[in-house]
């Protein structure tokens, strides 16, 4: 067994365990970091998307606070530039010789690992701060695992990322799943070629999405936050049309009320094309393919020999239970920003590398666990705001000048701007949306 020695050991190289890794090597010089992954390359589940992926929110945002992603503005990188950029931040580091990566490796526990290549290879680690779990928030692509629902053989099941090699000639398409990769596979579908006529679309729940102008640094102070409609609404569901008027929420289908909230982002654009699929299959959630029919829990769906389904349905990123992110010498990286996933584990390396205490750094990272329903919107915006407001009062400048903080490009004049418009239906609307869905205060 070889032994290594450490200050950091990072097990997971997705986009988590590089933006802590990247904000610990950045704040300490002296600092040095092993880092293993199953993978044989940075960029956790990246790497196994399908060709056509993007980002849904602005690359600008997105990565690490250490090196830029795109040009700026509301770009969206495609999944190849996050891996090319991933491979770029990893070389950075490792040519200073802090930071070694150990590719498909697999961690064991007690800070031993091993290569899935060699199983006599294994690795003992001397950690000398913590060991840091960022595999937590364990993501799921549909290429990388069975559907849940059962599945005849012979039956025409594809996962997207087959779509774009696919060599028969399918007369129809059934895309299954709502989330984000559902509606990256209608994009697909439409911008190659596809009649809207041709695509049945099932989504077994109607999810609300973000409309990507709310992202737009350009737009920011005109949109400002949600918290006058919070404030000003007298239930949930009044709540959400009025972010939906004023143009922060999007939905489907106005006849339909969305039960989830999931932080899908897309444009209007986006969002038109959508809308141009009149055949979606609001009959529950699939519980069988056969070559001839899908069986939902709410009726059946003809095929035809030349259909084509197309699998959707992994849970990209669950509601993970709650722990807390520092516990003595392990740290647990989880979402302390609503859906700002990377921010949030830059955010956590940086609390690491200026606070001692424990309960100090916990109080100031309160895990947010990601949205899933319509009520899942008011938890996760108190839980972000009370990080922020905590944050914000402690560490100002960090949120200004981290690139992956949404401060850093609306600017602080803007926010004040916003901070002072919203002065009064702040409070109410934290208030409201505590008491729309039973929080309490935070001791
Ligand atoms: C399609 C899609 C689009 C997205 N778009 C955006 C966006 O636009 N903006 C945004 O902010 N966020 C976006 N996200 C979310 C974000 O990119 C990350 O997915 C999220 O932060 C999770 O990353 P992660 O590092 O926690 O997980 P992963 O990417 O899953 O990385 C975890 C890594 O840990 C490794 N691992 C697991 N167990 C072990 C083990 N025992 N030993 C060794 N290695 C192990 C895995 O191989 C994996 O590489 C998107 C997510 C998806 C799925």
């Amino acid at each position: 067994m070889r032994q290594l020695e450490t200050d950091y050991l990072v097990v997971g190289a997705g986009a988590m365990g590089m933006a802590f890794a990247d904000e610990i090597l950045m704040r300490d010089s002296s600092v040095r970091v092993v880092l293993l992954d199953r993978r044989a390359g940075p960029g956790g589940h990246w790497n196994d998307a399908y060709p056509y992926v993007t980002l849904h929110q602005p690359a600008a945002f997105y990565g690490v606070n250490s090196e830029p992603l795109g040009p700026g503005g509301t770009y969206l990188a495609s999944g190849s530039e996050v891996l090319t950029y991933y491979e770029k931040v990893l070389r950075k580091w490792e040519d200073t010789g802090r930071l070694q990566f150990f590719p498909r490796c697999e961690y064991l526990g007690s800070q031993r690992f091993r290569s899935l290549m060699n199983r006599e290879s294994e690795y003992s680690v001397t950690v000398k701060r913590k060991t840091v779990d960022a595999t937590y928030m364990k993501v799921t692509v549909p290429s990388t695992r069975p559907p849940k629902y059962e599945v005849e053989p012979g039956s025409n099941l594809v996962a997207p990322n087959e779509l774009v090699r696919f060599r028969g000639s399918p007369s129809d398409y059934v895309v299954i799943g709502g989330g984000k990769t559902g509606i990256d596979a209608v994009l697909f579908l439409l911008k190659s070629g596809c009649a809207p006529e041709q695509i049945r679309w099932v989504i077994p729940h109607d999810a609300w999405l973000i409309d990507r102008a709310a992202f737009d640094p350009a737009r920011f102070v005109e949109l400002g936050s949600q918290m006058q409609e919070i404030a000003e609404g007298d239930s949930i569901e009044a709540i959400m049309a009025s972010l939906e008027s004023s143009g922060k929420l999007l939905r489907l289908d106005p006849k339909v009320r969305p039960t989830k909230y999931r932080c899908a982002t897309v444009s209007r654009d986006e969002w038109e094309q959508l809308r141009r699929v009149d055949q979606v299959v609001r009959k529950g959630r699939v519980q069988q393919v056969t070559r001839e029919n899908i069986t939902l829990e709410q009726g059946t769906l003809q095929l035809t020999q030349d259909s084509l389904l197309v699998d959707c349905t992994a849970d990209g990123l669950a509601k993970r239970p709650i722990r807390p992110v520092f516990e003595g010498a392990e740290i647990t990286l989880q979402a302390t920003f609503v859906c700002q996933q990377v921010f949030s584990a830059a955010w956590i390396g940086y609390l690491e590398s200026r606070i001692a205490d424990d309960s100090k750094k916990n109080a100031l990272s309160r895990p947010v666990p990601h949205p899933e329903f319509v009520e899942d919107y008011f938890a996760t915006l108190v839980g972000t705001n009370e990080n922020l407001t905590s944050g914000l009062k402690r560490f100002p400048l960090w949120f200004v000048r981290s690139r992956l903080s949404a401060l850093h490009y609306f600017g602080v004049r803007a926010a004040f701007r916003i901070a002072i418009r919203e002065r009064k239906s702040q409070g109410q609307a934290l208030a409201k949306a505590k008491a729309l869905i039973g929080i309490e205060d935070r001791p």
